[in-house]
Order: structure tokens, then C-alpha cells, then sequence
């Protein structure tokens, strides 16, 4: 709940409405996963809000950690026993979290494993910023940024993505900064749009990994629904509206799209867009065929 949510809700409790700022503060600053630990609260008004609402963080099931470079790998348990994952890495610019906003995904991308079960659900805002939290309490580091390029198209869970971000880039929570936030989508045309139009200063992250329309559509089964130009045209707008140069991810796979004439195609694709592109070798996956590209490749 937003505050203003939280202090209607006081109301409707019959309870005072400065206990919804105490309430806000230890949720998303001290990152309280219990109403147990509200301990400036009366016992009474804890008792009462444990039996009418939900206060958890989801629930460390797994934990990798890279011996490369230290990267951290959390796998979460959700109340309804859906599992979802996040990943911290360490920057010099600080801790970044990577996080899903659904539990599975319908997009169908053909590299990605993350779809290989469909949808499951989508995730509530509570339960994407539950991710950060969960892994700022448990590092005791603070997280400065945040990518959404996990499990999930965060627009195709639109409404409760963007509360999300309201939620942890507000003063009197995590107060991430905005321009540390980047939303990755795989293209949903009509809600780039809307986000460019939400006045928000989040960075806007394209997975292209195609320059064409026809082999676009062989990897990403979303570009049937929307044309290529289309969907450069909305990145054109994200810039104007928010004058946030748009990233374009793309991922490599071998003898797929990492051709010289595939460069040459990019290039000329979005050379007059103000943006950045990302070049990802592409992780492979046992149900796919897809190979990384060669260091000398990329
Ligand atoms: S949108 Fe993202 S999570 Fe979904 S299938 Fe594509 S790459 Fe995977």
C-alpha cells in the first residue's frame, strides 16, 4: 500500500492516522517481515493487524554465489509455493538487484528458460520489492540499483509494476533513486508508451537481439505482434517524453545474429536513436539449440 492507502486504512480502523507513517517506516525503511517487530505500535494494534493483513518477506530457499565474480543467485518461496528468482551484483556504483516481476513468463522468447513453463502468475508490488528487501536484510548492504530483467515482463504486469517502482523510489522508503531504475521489456508497444507518459525518470531497456522484422519473429514470438518500426517508434518516444536514452539489449547466438551483415543491419536500424546497445552473449539453455557466440564474435 501506498501511504496515502495505509492512512485511509488507519481510518478505517478507527485508529490514528500518524500510525500509518510508523507503519510505512517499518516496512520500507527498517524492512520489518513481520508486525511482531513493530514494536512502537500498541501490542493491541499489532494483534489486530496480524489477524486482518499480510506482512512477509518471501522466504530464502536457495542461495548460489559465483566464485567468478561474486554474484549471488536467491532463490525465493512465494506463500502460494511458486519459487521466483533474483540475482545481487556488486558494482563500484554500487549493489544492483536484479528482479522477476511474474512467476514464469508468456512471452515465449526461444532462448529464455524463464517462459519455458508459461505463466504461472503475476507478482504483486509487495512481492517485487519483498526481493530487495529480503536481500538488503540479509547482506546488511544497501541496494542502490535495480534492473527488472528477471523472470517476467514487467509490462505485461503493468499496473503492479509501476506501483512497485512508486513504492521503491519513495523518499520515505528504500528512496532508490529513479534514474537507478531500469525496466527490460521484450517490446509490449502499447505500455512503453504509457510508461513514457507516467513522468517517471526509470531507463527504458529494448530487448532487441534482432535487426530485422523476419528474424526477430524467429526468436521472439512478441514481434508478431508488433512490428519492428513500430516498436522503435515507441522507443523514439520514451527518449522525447523522458529524454532517458533507451538501452538495447541483445543477445548473441551463434551462426543466429551475429553475422557482420547483422551489425551492419543494427547500425543502420536504430544509428539515429539516442541509446545505448548491449551486447549479451546468450546463456544457453538444454531445451534450446542456441550456442554462445565466440569473445572474438562479439
Ligand atoms: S520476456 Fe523475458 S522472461 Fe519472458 S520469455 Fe522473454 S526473455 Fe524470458
Amino acid at each position: 500500500m501506498s501511504l496515502d492507502e495505509l492512512q485511509t486504512e488507519m481510518e478505517l480502523l478507527g485508529e490514528k492516522k500518524f500510525r500509518a507513517g510508523q507503519i510505512y517506516q517499518w516496512l520500507h525503511q527498517k524492512l520489518a517481515g513481520s508486525f511482531d517487530e513493530m514494536t512502537n505500535l500498541p501490542a493491541s494494534l499489532r494483534a489486530r493487524l496480524d489477524e486482518e493483513y499480510v506482512c512477509a518477506l518471501p522466504e530464502p530457499v536457495r542461495h548460489l554465489k559465483s566464485a567468478v565474480d561474486g554474484t549471488e543467485k536467491y532463490l525465493f518461496r512465494l506463500p502460494d509455493g511458486n519459487v521466483i528468482e533474483s540475482v545481487l551484483m556488486r558494482y563500484h556504483h554500487g549493489n544492483s538487484v536484479c528482479i522477476s516481476t511474474q512467476a514464469g513468463c508468456r512471452m515465449g522468447c526461444r532462448f529464455c528458460a524463464s517462459t519455458l513453463g508459461g505463466l504461472a502468475r503475476n507478482l504483486s508490488p509487495s512481492e517485487m520489492l519483498g526481493q530487495v528487501y529480503q536481500i538488503q536484510k540479509i547482506t546488511g548492504e544497501r541496494v542502490s540499483h535495480l534492473v527488472a530483467m528477471g523472470t517476467g515482463e514487467p509490462l505485461d504486469n503493468y499496473d503492479n509494476f509501476l506501483k512497485f517502482i512508486r513504492l521503491l523510489t519513495n523518499e520515505k522508503g528504500l528512496n532508490i533513486s529513479q534514474r537507478n531504475v531500469t525496466a527490460s521489456t521484450c517490446g509490449i508497444v502499447e505500455n512503453i508508451r504509457r510508461l513514457a507518459d507516467e513522468k517517471l525518470q526509470i531507463t527504458l531497456a529494448l530487448s532487441l537481439h534482432a535487426p530485422t522484422q523476419e528474424k526477430r519473429q524467429k526468436l521472439m514470438p512478441v514481434a508478431h505482434r508488433y512490428e519492428l518500426n513500430e516498436v522503435l517508434d515507441a522507443c523514439r518516444y520514451y527518449f522525447k517524453k523522458t529524454g532517458r536514452r533507451v538501452t538495447f539489449e541483445y543477445s548473441l547466438a551463434e551462426g543466429v545474429n551475429d553475422s557482420d551483415a547483422d551489425a551492419d543491419l543494427l547500425a543502420a536500424l536504430i544509428g539515429g536513436l539516442e541509446g545505448h546497445v548491449n551486447l549479451i552473449p546468450i546463456n544457453p539453455v538444454t531445451e534450446r539449440s542456441y550456442v554462445q557466440s565466440r569473445a572474438k564474435r562479439v
